[in-house]
């Protein structure tokens, strides 16, 4: 299936399926054709993993870079190390690089692309069921030790070839994690969407098929919100729901411990509480939703590892944070997500009304 992406510096299309690494490469060949040299990022867990498969259905030359896992290659250090390999290598601005791996690899492959002798060309190739959200939007970024993805840019891959063959290698903690930003997708735009998902199996235990056709619904979504507003002036703002308090915890427990999708999905619970008190969401779906969420392993124990003080410290660092005030996304209904500014006293009721839920 390709899905088109008209974001409005350039467009580009998500093919995405089962097997289609091979084929959808090959229909790229006037990308190839103009590319000097071919240089794979990937990290460590995805190369152990995916080698034999990439090797065998990739259709080009290429050098390979293998990167530490996780957030450890969104650092300067790692950032810096691969410029080395890049200039080491000779490339030129005519050099292709492809993010092979999932949204960590993606974002700092994607950036080192944006800022390689002004930026080169970059395809992403994701390996996890988050990277359906991350692999799509042109937002790149790599942390600075004062905040995560704060040092970044706008810049578009010129594909995204998505093969779901990639994600039989991963962990069910990384399927779980994924699906949460699968979940905001149908929240913020598909009532239907969200009841098939609450009456459906395990998000670990989805058939196949089911799942490929969860993800292209997902990349739709982003992709008409991102074709509305690339650069997050407007209506992109949505894709943030479930981020504010989602971050905080993220960050509280050290990244990597609470996986971002974990942590979005336990966001997305206090959003509802939320837009119970600004939307007409009603509490009776939030419990719901919430038994949901325990149901298929959502870490919410998490939550009681900090106080609402400890989290404050990195609401506030939140970049739409403003003053006391915390900007979220919520939801008037499901389906229609809208952006409030609320107090940082509110957010401490809703956080004490959170934690009352989850004893
Ligand atoms: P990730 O890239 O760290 O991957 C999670 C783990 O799974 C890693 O250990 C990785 O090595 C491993 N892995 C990846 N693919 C695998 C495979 N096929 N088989 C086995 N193991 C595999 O994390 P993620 O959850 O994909 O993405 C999270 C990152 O994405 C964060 O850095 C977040 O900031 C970023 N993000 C970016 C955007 C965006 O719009 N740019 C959106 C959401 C998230
Ligand atoms: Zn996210």
């Amino acid at each position: 299936m390709r899905i088109p992406v008209r974001a409005a510096s350039h467009s580009y299309a998500v093919t995405i399926g089962k097997g289609i690494l091979n084929e959808a490469v090959k229909s790229l060949h006037d990308v190839f054709a103009k590319a000097d040299k071919v240089i794979v990022l990937t990290d460590e867990n995805v190369w152990a993993a995916q080698q034999d498969y990439f090797e065998a259905n990739f259709p080009h030359a290429f050098q390979v870079m293998v990167m530490p896992a996780g957030e450890t290659c969104k650092t300067f250090d790692n950032y810096n190390a691969v410029q080395t390999f890049l200039l080491e290598q000779k490339c030129t601005r005519k050099s292709l690089v492809i993010a092979f791996g999932g949204g960590a690899v993606g974002d700092l492959a994607g950036f080192v692309a944006a800022t390689y002798m002004r930026g080169i060309p970059f395809i992403q190739v994701p390996t996890t069921i988050l990277a359906h959200d991350s692999a799509v939007g042109g937002k790149t970024a790599i942390n600075h030790v004062l905040g995560k993805n704060m040092i970044g840019a706008f810049y578009q891959p010129v594909a995204v070839v998505y093969d779901t063959n990639f994600l039989l290698t991963l962990s069910e903690k990384e399927v779980r994690s994924g699906m949460a930003e699968v979940i905001k997708h149908a929240l913020i735009s598909d009532a239907q969407w969200v009841e098939e998902l609450l009456e459906g199996e395990y998000v670990t235990e989805l058939p196949e098929e089911l799942m490929a056709n969860y993800l292209a619904h997902g990349v739709q979504v982003k992709a008409n919100i991102v074709e509305q507003d690339e650069t997050e002036q407007s209506v992109r703002k949505f894709l943030n729901l479930g981020h504010t308090y989602g971050h905080a915890i993220e960050a509280a427990a050290g990244y990597g411990r609470v996986a971002h999708g974990e942590a979005v999905m336990i966001g997305l619970v206090y959003c509802l509480l939320l837009s119970e008190r600004y939307g007409k969401i009603n509490h009776a779906f939030t419990k719901r939703f919430l038994h949901f969420a325990e149901e298929n392993g959502y870490p919410f124990a998490a939550v009681h590892d900090f106080t609402f003080e400890q989290l404050t410290e990195y609401l506030m660092k939140d970049k739409k944070a403003d003053y006391g005030q915390l900007q979220f996304v919520l939801l008037e209904t499901i389906g229609k997500p809208f952006v409030q500014k609320v107090e940082l006293m509110e957010c401490k009721e809703i956080d004490e009304q959170f934690r009352q839920l989850l004893v």
